[in-house]
């Protein structure tokens, strides 16, 4: 994946991060000091605005390398091998060393990313609640955590590829069609879509005077374009991969040269006027003077 950053190596998979995580940092940890958290407890000093911002966006981080990470798992459990994965602000991307075996651990896979979110979020809640209503800077992050999480989960069950609800259209496609290439080409495309939508709706919302949340959602959408082009593209390398025969990509009609002709010749006779790179050189085949 092209802007990726590799962080290291998890059970044997090489972990990369999108580098637009730098920007999501930034941007996150400034947009909960200076407007959330604000909201919520107007008396803070401004170092602890900061400081509860940079913690809750890294715990934010957690949370999306967990859900990765349970992915990560499951496909292991389900003995299909993973050469990478790359942390996307809503997600990642596995890329598997072969297809999914199954329909059904295809589902569990993908569903167990939401459901690792939504256990965060229902652990983050019930910590929160002995801090309810004293705002300080724990039920600032406990309650961020609880709602970023229950966002995480909804935002991944979008069906478009590769976020995971994409992943249960393509089981869903996979099933009914018989054809994995053709219904992993068809969830990467209702990725576009809904990548599109995001940010249609982020523009949307940076007019109607709701700065932070449009640019959040302009943001998520133009990552998910992003994963859902890429993702396409690879989808139509392995169709080609694995549908294109050799006879149909082979040069039928290749072209043969004497050996005893000299490289002027080989240039003047086939290489220009054909438009050749290359040819055959048979040995023993003799060529008029
Ligand atoms: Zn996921």
């Amino acid at each position: 994946m092209p802007g990726s950053l590799r962080i290291g190596k998890v059970t044997g998979i090489d972990l990369y991060i999108h580098a637009g995580w730098l920007i999501i940092l930034v941007l996150l940890t400034w947009s909960l000091a200076g407007d959330r958290f604000v909201q919520l407890a107007p008396t803070w000093t401004s170092g602890t605005y900061w400081i509860t911002a940079l913690i809750t966006s890294l715990l934010f981080f957690v949370s999306v390398l967990t859900h990765e990470l349970a992915h990560a798992w499951l496909t292991q459990a389900h003995g299909l091998k993973i050469a990478r994965m790359t942390l996307f602000i809503f997600g990642g991307i596995e890329d598997l060393e072969s297809p999914p075996r199954s329909v059904s651990s295809e589902l569990q896979i993908a569903l167990i990313g939401p459901c690792t979110n939504l256990l965060i979020a229902g652990l983050a809640y019930a910590l929160a609640l002995p801090f309810a209503g004293t705002g300080t800077p724990e039920e600032a992050v406990l309650d961020y955590l609880a709602f970023i999480n229950l966002s995480l989960a909804l935002l991944n069950l979008l069906p478009g590829f590769p976020l995971d609800g994409g992943r249960i259209v393509r089981a869903i496609l996979w099933k009914s069609s018989g054809n994995y290439h053709q219904a992993a080409r068809s969830a990467t495309l209702a990725g576009q879509g809904c990548a599109y939508l995001l940010i249609v709706l982020g523009i949307g919302s940076f007019f109607f005077g709701y700065f932070f949340y449009g640019l959040w959602t302009i943001f998520i959408g133009w990552f998910l374009l992003s994963a859902a082009q890429a993702t396409h593209m690879q989808a139509l390398i392995q169709t080609t991969l694995h549908e294109v025969t050799v006879q149909r990509a082979m040069n039928v009609a290749a072209i043969t040269v004497p050996a005893n002709i000299s490289l002027q010749k080989l240039v003047d006779e086939y290489f220009d006027p054909l438009q050749l790179s290359s040819a055959f050189v048979i040995q023993g085949a003799t060529s008029p003077a």
